[in-house]
Order: structure tokens, then C-alpha cells, then sequence
């Protein structure tokens, strides 16, 4: 008799045996095998083992989308967006449970500002130019067959997000999901299929892997069928997937840099900032991750961001805290350097402080500090709701150091004042994707800020805040001394 088995189950069993083996260390994580083809009983459409089987697939689906018209394709998009608000709780659980990063609330609400703000095929617009020499029609066609790596810190926000814009603009799409998010970026790439089939398309529209590895994302990059690669992640993946040879979006780690100055209303300010740098537990690569204060302000900004959920860590717990946050890894160079503690990325910032030995109220939503430029608090993107403060003379050392921190990654920057020549100046100086004036971060995504949503911000390769258009491509059609009509 054959018994069916399921990948999950084949990991508990080994890590049960394994448990008993002598010298086995004691379990201290929570950690569980997470399925990436099932969930409570509904196997996923679109997860496949093989990226060659998900490429032909995929292909499938986007024939049906080039058979399908532009109202047909829109319909599919209501529905992802219907099913993403209703489902927006279990995925928000789902991702902090797998990756154990972030906060169901915020989660949740980033779900549906996706569901909100998404743009869909009204992002594609035709032009058209007429002369003495007849008519020229532009049109904005797709690419194809689209190759899209996902992150970890926004897992099925961003395949929702890029499903939208990319079948929008008529493409089909296939998924290597960062592994550590694999359960629910499937079950994010279902609810796209889901969606699909409920408004008449075809059950698999886009395709995923059930266990994406480093050589699946490599079978994708050179497959002929992959027009366009639109990779969401850091700076390791974005050099992979730029160097390709093929076209590709490339959206990569930032590290925005706020300044504070003189003029600034400091309580707007201080919850501004600790709203956006908490916000998903600083997982957002817009939110604010290092705060340059002028030196005037600095107590009360520190003050009023007391007030507002923040722990002021004494100089002994912030060198016990970078102790824990940062570890040492040898490079391929031989060199040792201090890298990020991917355990602590994420986390809340009781869970943080408990690594120190130290119990904060739970009301605490994220742990201020002060210190130099050159802490590497300031200087590496720790994605953790940790916010190093470093106090300046006056705004040209706050431009100077702020660019600086920001690594030349060119992709959000913060101000607060009512200063616009301060404001000018460093938006110019700086040169970055988004820059947020006297708000929160994530007004720079749509969220509380003019402007539509997206989970894939294209710095190094121009799109932006990338959308439907940005997944196209340019198409004219000349009629030559005809349809001109005046
Ligand atoms: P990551 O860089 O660890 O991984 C991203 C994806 O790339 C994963 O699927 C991973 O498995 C894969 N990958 C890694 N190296 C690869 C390689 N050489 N070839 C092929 N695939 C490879 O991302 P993460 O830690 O989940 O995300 C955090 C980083 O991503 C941060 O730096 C953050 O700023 C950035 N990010 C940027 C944006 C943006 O829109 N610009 C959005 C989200 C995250």
C-alpha cells in the first residue's frame, strides 16, 4: 500500500529523530516545519517542484491572459483584491508565525493598503501623435513571462503587489519566494489562482516553487521564456539578478536616514518617527532606520519620543544590545566583519531588550539610543525597532552625515522642519526614490501620503514606485499619411 507524505511531515519526523540522537542540543526554538502546498487541507494551485515544470506552466497562464481583454483582466484583479482584505488576518498571522518578523496588526494593514492602493490596468495608458505624416500609436505591451524574486520581510504583500501590476499590464508571472517565507508567499501566489479561476481565468495564472532554492532563482534567470527578472530584495540578490544580461527591475536594501532640525514641531516629529520606525518592527525598507537631530532639539525629540512607546537604552545596554544584534562573519575575503543577527531581525523590541536580560513594558514599540555616526547602528540596515540618534551642529553636518548613512542606495530619506530651504537642500543632496516630508515613512508607500502603493521600490534601475507600466513594454504602430484628421 502506498502512503502519501507530505514534505512538512518528512522534516517533523527528522527533526524528531534527530532530537533523540545522543549529543543532540536541547530545542530551544519554537520552530516548526512550515508547508509550502497546502493550507489547513487546500493544496495551492500554482506550487510547483521543479522551475522548469513552473516556467511551462506559467506560460500556459500567460496565454490565457494575452486571450483575455483588458475587462476580463480586471475582473481577476477585483477579486485578488476582494479575497486579499478578507484574507489579510491569516496572512499577516501566517507571515510572523513562519518568519517570526513582524506584527500581525501592521501586517494586516499593509495587506490592505495593497488591496487599496495596488494600481491595476487603468496604470496603462496608450498615446498617440499626429502630424502631416499621419498617425503613430504607443502602446504599452507586455514583457512576457515574468521571473520575480520575493523577500522575507514583506512575503505576500509583494507577491500580491506584483501579481496586480504584472497581469495588469497583460504578463505572466512566476515566483521564487524567499525560502524563509515559503508558506505563506504560496499561499499568497493560491489566492492569486484562487481569484483567477473564481472570475473565469484559468486555475493557474501564476506559478511558484514549493521549495525555492539559489539554483531555481539561477534555472529562472537564464531560461529563454523569462523576458524580464523584478527582483525585491538585498543587495547580494539585486547584483545577481542585474548581472543576468537580461532586463530586470532591480529593488534593493536601503537605509533612510531622518533629520531632525530647529524648526521642526519636535512632538509631530518624535511620533512621526517612532510610528514609521515600529511600524512592522522596522521591516519596511522605507522605514526610518537612523535619526540625525540637531543638537538644540535633540532632549526634547528624545523626550516627546519617550512619551510616544520609545525605550531610552542607558550606553551599558546599548554595547550589550550590539553585542546580540550584530554577529561576526568571515567574507569570502578571509576578513571578519559584523553582519546582522537574522534572529533578531524583525522582533519586537520586549523580545530585544529580554535577550539583554532586561523587561520593558509592553507599550515599548521601539528602543532609541544615542550615539556616534560611526556606530554600526547607524551604518548597517538592521531592520529591527532599534533607532540610534546622532546629535549635529547645524544642517550641513545633518545633510553631510545623512548621505552618508544612506550608502549612496539612493531609495528613501526623512525630513522634519518647516524650513524648505533645509528641505530642499537635503531632498537634492540626497537623491533618493522616495523622501518623506514631516510624516511617517510609510506616507512614502501610499499609507496615510498622496500616491498609490507598492511593496517593489526599483531605485537602482529607475522604475520607482514601480506599477502596471512599469512591467511593460514600448510598442508603436505608424500609419503613415492616414487617420490624420485636421
Ligand atoms: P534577501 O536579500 O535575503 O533575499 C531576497 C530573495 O533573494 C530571497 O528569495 C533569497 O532566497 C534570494 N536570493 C538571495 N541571494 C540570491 C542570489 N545570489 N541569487 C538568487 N536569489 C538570491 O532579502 P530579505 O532579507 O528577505 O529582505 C530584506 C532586504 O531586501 C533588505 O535589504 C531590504 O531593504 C530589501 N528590500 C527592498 C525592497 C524594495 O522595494 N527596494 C523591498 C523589500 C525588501
Amino acid at each position: 500500500m502506498a502512503i502519501e507524505i507530505s514534505e512538512a511531515q518528512i522534516n517533523q519526523i527528522v527533526q524528531s529523530v534527530l532530537k533523540t540522537m545522543p549529543g543532540a542540543k536541547e530545542e530551544k526554538s519554537t520552530q516548526r516545519a512550515w508547508d509550502s502546498t497546502q493550507y489547513e487541507g487546500r493544496t495551492f494551485a500554482g506550487v510547483f517542484t521543479d522551475m522548469n515544470t513552473a516556467i511551462a506552466a506559467t506560460q500556459e497562464g500567460y496565454k490565457a491572459v494575452r486571450a483575455m481583454s483588458v475587462e476580463q483582466r480586471e475582473k481577476i484583479i477585483a477579486e485578488i483584491r476582494r479575497l486579499t482584505r478578507a484574507e489579510a488576518p491569516i496572512m499577516a498571522k501566517l507571515g510572523v508565525e513562519e518568519t517570526g518578523m513582524g506584527r500581525v496588526d501592521h501586517k494586516i494593514a499593509k495587506h490592505l493598503l495593497v488591496a487599496d492602493k495596488t494600481p491595476g490596468t487603468e496604470d496603462i495608458q496608450p498615446s498617440a501623435r499626429t502630424g502631416d505624416s499621419g498617425l503613430t500609436l504607443i502602446e504599452m505591451a507586455p514583457f512576457g513571462l515574468v521571473g520575480s524574486i520575493t523577500p522575507s520581510t514583506n512575503p505576500s504583500e509583494t507577491v500580491i503587489c506584483n501579481s496586480i501590476g504584472m497581469i495588469a499590464a497583460g504578463n505572466g508571472v512566476v515566483f521564487n519566494p524567499h525560502p524563509n517565507a515559503i508558506a505563506v508567499s504560496n499561499y499568497a501566489v493560491d489566492l492569486v489562482n484562487r481569484a483567477s479561476k473564481a472570475a473565469g481565468g484559468p486555475e493557474v495564472l501564476v506559478c511558484s516553487m514549493a521549495k525555492p532554492t539559489m539554483e531555481s532563482a539561477s534555472i529562472m534567470q537564464s531560461h529563454p521564456l523569462i523576458k524580464l527578472l523584478v527582483c525585491t530584495g538585498g543587495p547580494g540578490v539585486v547584483k545577481a539578478v542585474l548581472s543576468s544580461g537580461k532586463k530586470a527591475i532591480g529593488a534593493g536594501a536601503g537605509n533612510p536616514p531622518v533629520i531632525v532640525d530647529d524648526t521642526a514641531d519636535i512632538p509631530k516629529a518624535a511620533k512621526d518617527i517612532i510610528d514609521g520606525c515600529s511600524f512592522d518592527n522596522n521591516l519596511p525598507c522605507i522605514a526610518e532606520k537612523e535619526v540625525f537631530a540637531f543638537d538644540c532639539i535633540a532632549d526634547d525629540l528624545i523626550h516627546y519620543m519617550r512619551q510616544n512607546g520609545a525605550y531610552l537604552l542607558s550606553r551599558e545596554q546599548t554595547e550589550a544590545l550590539e553585542k546580540i544584534v550584530l554577529v561576526e562573519q568571515t567574507g569570502k575575503d578571509g576578513k571578519v566583519r559584523k553582519v546582522i543577527n537574522r534572529k533578531c531581525v524583525g522582533r519586537d523590541a520586549a523580545v530585544l531588550m529580554d535577550k539583554i536580560g532586561v523587561k520593558v513594558d509592553s507599550n515599548i514599540r521601539c528602543l532609541i539610543c544615542e550615539t556616534d555616526f560611526n556606530h554600526l547602528f547607524v551604518q548597517e540596515e538592521l531592520m529591527m525597532p532599534i533607532l540610534p540618534i546622532v546629535r549635529v551642529h547645524d544642517i550641513s553636518e545633518a545633510i553631510d552625515l545623512a548621505v552618508k548613512a544612506e550608502h549612496g542606495n539612493r531609495h528613501t530619506a526623512h525630513m522634519h522642519s518647516k524650513n524648505v530651504d533645509h528641505l530642499t537642500r537635503f531632498a537634492r543632496a540626497v537623491e533618493t526614490t522616495i523622501f518623506v516630508k514631516n510624516a511617517p515613512s510609510y506616507a512614502g508607500i501610499g499609507f496615510g501620503g498622496e500616491g498609490h502603493t507598492t511593496f517593489t521600490i526599483a531605485g537602482p534601475t529607475g522604475e520607482g514606485i514601480t506599477s502596471a507600466r512599469s512591467f511593460t513594454r514600448q510598442r508603436r504602430c505608424v500609419m503613415a499619411d492616414s487617420f490624420h484628421i485636421i
